[in-house]
């Protein structure tokens, strides 16, 4: 569907090239919201609402590599954000996170489960969207952007303490203090259910590139996934309930 949507927030290859046209030529940057991207559905959502407020010149993304098993994952954000032609894209390591932890996501061989009675699978990274969001407000104050945008969900998730709005509200004081800067963290889908999160992708006119173009799959599998793991059951359940109350059909890349 490149260039289908000449005005809308998908950048087709023309557009591409004026603004690195634009971009060689000196142009200032005015970033005004930086994206916490990791090639997933949430976030790839998230980049196209930032990007439909602020235009694509205005919004930077940022992708964290953290020792996950699946470097895929940063090929998919790449992709993401080459796609709404967002003004820059970073992605910063952050390789010290193995040597103080470990987890499912992390190891190549960790089976996926979720005990019986247990709060989260065990592919929580402990204090992960801490680490993400001070890191990513520390370029957006550098950048001098206030809005920093993160997919995290506490209606339909998988039970991540990280995840809460208490949290995020926690998390924005401490980082207002911390750098002395009014960030401002955005978060469109902390009550929204997965369902209703499909629903806005097909309203922004991007159901087919986050069907096809994003990785949410615990197992590294793009798309739908491997359609068993905890992650690709609450994906694949919520477009399946989007898709029946909206009468839509899946892509026909899907
Ligand atoms: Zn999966």
């Amino acid at each position: 569907m490149a260039g289908k949507q000449e005005g809308g927030i998908i950048m087709n290859s023309k557009r591409r090239k004026e603004r690195a046209a634009k971009g060689k030529a000196g142009m200032e940057k005015d970033i005004r919201a930086v994206v916490v991207l990791s090639g997933g559905q949430d976030s790839a959502t998230c980049l196209a609402l930032a990007v439909r407020k602020h235009g694509a010149e205005r919004v930077a993304a940022i992708t964290f590599r953290y020792g996950q098993r699946h470097a895929l994952e940063t090929k998919y954000a790449k992709g993401l954000a080459r796609r709404f032609g967002v003004a820059e894209h970073k992605i910063v390591s952050l390789d010290f996170y193995g040597q103080l932890t470990t987890n499912a996501l992390m190891s190549k061989t960790a089976k996926i489960v979720k005990k019986k009675g247990a709060r989260c699978p065990n592919t929580v990274v402990e204090g992960r969207n801490a680490f993400f969001l001070l890191a990513a407000g520390v370029w957006a104050k550098s950048l001098g952007a206030t809005d920093l945008y993160t997919g995290v969900s506490e209606a339909d998730f998988s039970g991540y303490p990280d995840c809460r709005e208490v949290f995020i509200r926690a998390q924005q004081k401490m980082m207002r203090l911390a750098l002395d800067w009014p960030i401002k963290i955005v978060t469109p889908f902390i009550h929204m259910s997965k369902a209703d999160e499909w629903a806005l992708a097909d309203r922004l006119g991007i159901l087919d590139v986050i069907e096809n173009e994003t990785l949410t799959c615990y197992n590294g599998i793009p798309g739908k996934g491997c359609g068993k793991c905890p992650s690709c059951k609450l994906r694949n359940r919520g477009l399946a309930e989007y898709l029946s109350t909206s009468g839509r059909k899946p892509s026909a890349r899907a």
